[in-house]
Order: C-alpha cells, then sequence, then structure tokens
C-alpha cells in the first residue's frame, strides 16, 4: 500500500510545481548564485512596487483581518464592472488568474472532454486539463508563431468542451489581431466555451488589440480572463478575475471557495485602479526597456518578436542552456524555452532600466564570443 493507491487517477499527469533556478524567489537565487546583486527577468513581473495608494489601503485593511472578505468582491468586482461596461453578474474575482483556470477546469471539464490548447502557450492551461482528467488537443502555430486559427477550427469535434487563448500571448508576446479574433468567434460552435486569458492586455495598447470583453454578445460562451499580478504590482497578493456573459459567471460561482479572494488584496487593487499614473508609469517603462532589448536583438542579428507584454521572446540561434547559464554567471536569469521543444529561444521579462541594461551588456557579450 502507497500512496499512489489512493490519490486520483489523473496523478501520474500532474506535477508539483518544479523550481528551477528561474522559478526560485530573488533572494535564494542570490544565495545560490553567491551574489548580492541578481536581476530576475523570468517571472513577468512588475519592477514597480505596488501603487503606493494599493499599499496605503492594503496596510489600513490589516487591521480589520479577523472579519472574513466579502465573497463577491463587492466593491471591487463593481468598480471592474464599471470600468469594463458590463452588469457586476458579468464579474468574478479568483485568487490569481491561476486559479481562475482551474475554476473553468472545474466548472466545465469532464474526462470526456477535449480541450484545445495553442502549442505555445501558459502552461496553465495543460495543468487544468489534466486535472480534470479531460484531453488536451494542440494546435500548431504559424511559422511567425502566431496562433493558427484555422487550425484550431480544424480541431473542434464533438467532444470539445474548452478552447484556451491567451491573448497577448505567453511566451511569445503576440497577438490575435482584432479582426481575426472577430472572424474566429463567429466560426466556434455555439456549445463551446471560449476563455481568452489577457493577463498582459494593459501593456498591449491599441488599436491593433482588442480585449474579448468587447466581443461578448459575439460568443455565447465567452469568458476572459484577467490579473492584477502584472501591470498593476500584486502578484504577491494574488487577484484574478474574469468577465463573461451572465451563464457563465453564475456556473463558475457553483464552485468557486466562498472566500477564495483575501481582503487586503481586494483593498489594494480598489486603490490601484483609481492610480492611473501608476500605471501609465509601468507602460512608460515597459515600452522603454522593450525597445533596448529589440535594439539588442537587432544589433546581434538576432530573430525577436514584436511583444504587446512586458517580455521579449528572442531567438538566440545557440542552445538556451548555455545561454542561460553564462547569463546566471552576470546574475541575470531569464527564462528558456526548451519545455516547448524550443531550443534556442528564451523569454526575457521587461525589468527596470538597470535590470534592462544589466540583461543588454551581458547577453552581447556572451553572443559575441559565441
Ligand atoms: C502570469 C500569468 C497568469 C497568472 O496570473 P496570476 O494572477 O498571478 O495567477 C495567467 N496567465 C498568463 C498568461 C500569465 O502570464
Amino acid at each position: 500500500m502507497n500512496i499512489n493507491n489512493i490519490v486520483r487517477k489523473v496523478y501520474p499527469k500532474l506535477t508539483p510545481y518544479k523550481c528551477k533556478l528561474a522559478d526560485l524567489p530573488v533572494e535564494e537565487i542570490k544565495a545560490i548564485l553567491g551574489k548580492e546583486t541578481v536581476y530576475k527577468l523570468s517571472f513577468n513581473e512588475s519592477p514597480l512596487s505596488p501603487s503606493p495608494k494599493a499599499i496605503q489601503a492594503m496596510t489600513e485593511s490589516l487591521g480589520k483581518l479577523n472579519l472574513y472578505p466579502s465573497s463577491s468582491g463587492d466593491p471591487i468586482m463593481k468598480k471592474i464592472a464599471e470600468i469594463e461596461g458590463v452588469g457586476p453578474e458579468q464579474v468574478i474575482l479568483s485568487n490569481g488568474a491561476d486559479e481562475m483556470i482551474i475554476l473553468i477546469a472545474q466548472t466545465f471539464l469532464e474526462p470526456e472532454d477535449e480541450v484545445i490548447i495553442p502549442k505555445l502557450s501558459f502552461i496553465q492551461y495543460l495543468a487544468a486539463t489534466n486535472l480534470m482528467g479531460a484531453t488536451p488537443v494542440f494546435s500548431q502555430m504559424n511559422e511567425d508563431l502566431s496562433y493558427d486559427l484555422d487550425d484550431i477550427l480544424s480541431k473542434i469535434t464533438s467532444k470539445t468542451k474548452v478552447i484556451f487563448l491567451c491573448n497577448p500571448n505567453n511566451p511569445t508576446g503576440t497577438i490575435m489581431p482584432k479582426h481575426e479574433l472577430v472572424k474566429f468567434l463567429s466560426k466556434v460552435p455555439e456549445q463551446i466555451l471560449v476563455v481568452i486569458d489577457e493577463a498582459y492586455q494593459e501593456y498591449a495598447g491599441l488599436p491593433e488589440f482588442e480585449s474579448g470583453v468587447r466581443h461578448l454578445n459575439q460568443h455565447r460562451f465567452l469568458f476572459v480572463v484577467r490579473t492584477f499580478s502584472k501591470a498593476y504590482s500584486l502578484a504577491g497578493a494574488r487577484l484574478g478575475y474574469g468577465i463573461g456573459t451572465p451563464e457563465v459567471i453564475a456556473a463558475i460561482n457553483h464552485v468557486r471557495p466562498p472566500f477564495n479572494v483575501n481582503a487586503v488584496v481586494q483593498a489594494g487593487a480598489l486603490a490601484s485602479l483609481d492610480d492611473f499614473e501608476h500605471l501609465q508609469k509601468a507602460k512608460v517603462l515597459n515600452d522603454q526597456g522593450k525597445q533596448l532589448i529589440y535594439e539588442a536583438a537587432e544589433s546581434l542579428g538576432l530573430p525577436y518578436l514584436k511583444s504587446y507584454t512586458n517580455f521579449v521572446y528572442i531567438d538566440t540561434k545557440i542552445d538556451s542552456d548555455l545561454v542561460f547559464e553564462k547569463l546566471a554567471e552576470y546574475g541575470v536569469i531569464v527564462r528558456t524555452l526548451k519545455g516547448y521543444g524550443l531550443d534556442t529561444s528564451i523569454r526575457v521579462s521587461v525589468g527596470k532600466q538597470e535590470e534592462v541594461l544589466a540583461f543588454v551588456e551581458s547577453f552581447k557579450e556572451i553572443m559575441l564570443q559565441a
């Protein structure tokens, strides 16, 4: 008798969150590398602290932590609804977008269902699919690493229950242009839930990008996932949210734990939404950093993808493990994309200027020697 006799059947397909060097908290990376300065550009975290308004609101919330938080997430939930121009019955909060992806899976997936996932996308869609014992069906990418939406449509069967899309996409930073999204939605059969993860939408910028929220009337079961972890600098506090048609929200609410979002982040997120300057600062810093990374790739003659996010995809043309190790010697931590079968590509998060410059300088030295 061992633990394998009592865990669920899906257990062999589930993996605990792996902590390779790039996944560790920065203090631990410092200790392992024996360095005082480490530039962690592997997590797409905001280089800015949370908005001072958010910090104040969160600090004030601490004295009331003897009380349970609001279950619906009112008033932050209503504030999001107001900003997005939807009804409060169309918004639901989660303990980070990661939890929302799991809630979607728990609400909709049966073991006999198929889930279409783009081959090069956020890994949690696969983890959530496996959790429920459903079958992942991978769609291929176009040569330029954008989504092949025709391939996705061609993979739809009578068993397809959910299609996960990430827009802008992690780890490529690319978007589905709005006309393609509209055309795609018009072709997806009504009974399929289309999930669009917009974790990076604040960085995306108009006019090519358009949120799925603007298209809720075009597909019956459409659900958009967002987070305060990236542009709003609240990754450590955990707040995700979803916007969808009332039926989809009501269904997920049957599964959502009653107090899944803590009171501290509810207060902090509400205050963050009032700090337009902080968001603006994050975007400007990000645009400047991206430019420096593009210029470095260009000067080295390396292909990269124009990013609508806070990270840049670069094909280093050499073994990415080697690039990772050399960069780590300079205290710069990036993400390799070997898990996706891309042996020479890296994803580098846009940090603050000092961090970006540390990456650019060490990357140039390494690549010129290689
Ligand atoms: C970072 C990220 C998330 C996770 O966000 P949390 O709210 O921190 O759980 C979800 N989706 C994508 C595509 C991400 O990159």
